[in-house]
């Protein structure tokens, strides 16, 4: 490490978390508050609001991915960027994301108290729609910033009330003016809690990511044809949502199939119109997505589903096509930037494990594009996407000090 690390603040820390948990507060003590919503537009004008009052530049880019720089004493150099997002599914967890982006803002601050200038710039960033739960598909504006995505077909992406993310940016004053990515940057960190058991089972404060797993996700359109429930035929029934029925069923088989090597497959969201009693549907829309450790298990899995699509539509006399189709984790995360991670949690005497990320993140899209790299830390039981997801500022300030000594080493290089 270049230097002695200062201290974080970890009440000035956690403060910022309980502070977010206020806004969008879901039923059952999580959070509700799914990107470009009314809360979703108070918890960004609060992490401005800190921002601001700290001196900090806020740049807004037009899909609302916002970056909270700190100058360094050569800003010629390319900033390292840290970050994840604010944004939470419809009943999400307080953690998800906000640590990453909390985590940032309090490395700054720190440094502001240790009088420390950096070489480089260091940049916070809250990305745009991570979840997806609102407009699919996740790391939606990640995605553009590393150009993956078009910047119009983000924008005109709809949630299911035919809200475009544009509509949605402009409704809450969120939509900027900056340009999405087409800008060099150094590095990118992001930590995250797991999401998952194995370092809360194994009391382990901090996992560092070596490789993603493969996932693909896809937009199953089936089309049938608008009937009578009563009087219509068995025969010539062409029902949308049994067409959809039977290729969830399909998707999941395969998971199934694929489990012993680590394989899983998804079927999250069915959506069927009319979807009325008494009429069958004419279409029906599915959202899957199948992940594995191996990009050639990911691949065979696909293929399979691919070629039972038609036969799903065969015997339910619908017609089932892919409709869209995208891809995470397909860059692995950058080595020297793991290396340095390793090293600083050595020095810090900060027990880790490595280990393979099974969620999309945002830092998939920016390892196409920068060198980047993503921190774990535990939460209870490894329950997520869930209001009842939790844990507390000791078992986080490791992973949080971790992540300081790493982007302040990278930051003066
Ligand atoms: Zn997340």
């Amino acid at each position: 490490m270049t230097r002695n690390l200062p201290a974080v603040d970890g009440d000035r820390f956690w403060n910022t978390i309980l502070a977010s948990a206020e806004i969008g507060a879901g039923p059952h003590g999580g959070l509700a508050r799914l990107t470009l919503s009314e809360a979703d537009g108070q918890m960004r004008d609060l992490f401005r609001s800190w921002a601001e009052g700290a001196g900090y530049g806020v740049t807004v880019d037009r899909l609302g991915n916002t970056f909270v720089r700190r100058p360094g004493t050569d800003d010629t150099l390319p900033p390292v960027l840290v970050g994840s997002h604010l944004d939470t599914q419809a009943a999400g967890g307080r953690f998800d994301g906000i640590l990453g982006v909390m985590a940032g803002l309090e490395i700054l601050r720190a440094l502001d108290d240790a009088g420390i200038r950096t070489r480089r710039a260091i940049e916070v960033v809250n990305w745009t729609n991570e979840e997806g739960g609102r407009f699919p598909p996740p790391m939606l504006c990640s995605g553009v910033f590393a150009g993956l995505h078009d910047l119009d077909w983000a924008l005109s992406r709809p949630d299911q009330a035919g809200v475009t993310v544009a509509e949605a940016l402009d409704a809450i004053g969120w939509a900027g003016d900056a340009p999405v990515g087409g800008r060099e940057i150094d590095s990118y960190f992001e930590i995250h809690i797991e999401q998952g058991p194995q370092l809360w089972e194994a009391g382990i404060p901090l996992g560092i990511v070596t490789a993603p797993y493969l996932a693909r996700g896809m937009r199953i359109e089936v089309t049938g044809e608008n009937a009578h429930s009563g009087p219509t035929p068995m025969a010539r029934r062409r029902n949308a949502l049994v067409g959809a029925a039977a290729v969830a069923l399909m998707v999941d088989r395969v998971g199934h199939d694929y489990a012993d090597r680590e394989g899983k497959s998804t079927v999250a969201r069915i959506e069927a119109s009319p979807n009325i009693p008494g009429i069958i549907s004419d279409r029906a829309t599915l959202f899957v997505d199948f992940r594995s450790p191996d990009p050639r298990l990911t691949a065979e899995m696909e293929e399979r589903i691919r070629a039972a699509l038609p036969g799903c539509g065969a015997e339910t006399n619908t017609e089932v096509a892919v409709a869209d189709a995208w891809t995470f984790g397909e860059t692995a995360f950058d080595p020297e930037l793991i290396e340095l991670v390793r090293s600083t949690a050595g020095d810090l005497g900060v027990p880790y494990r490595e280990m393979m990320s099974q969620a999309g993140h945002d830092a998939y899209h920016i390892a196409r594009i920068a060198p980047a790299v993503l921190l774990f830390t535990p939460c209870d039981e490894g329950i997520s996407h869930n209001e009842a997801e939790n844990t507390r500022l000791e078992d986080q300030l490791p992973g949080l000090q971790v992540l300081f000594g790493a982007v302040l080493a990278r930051a003066d290089r």
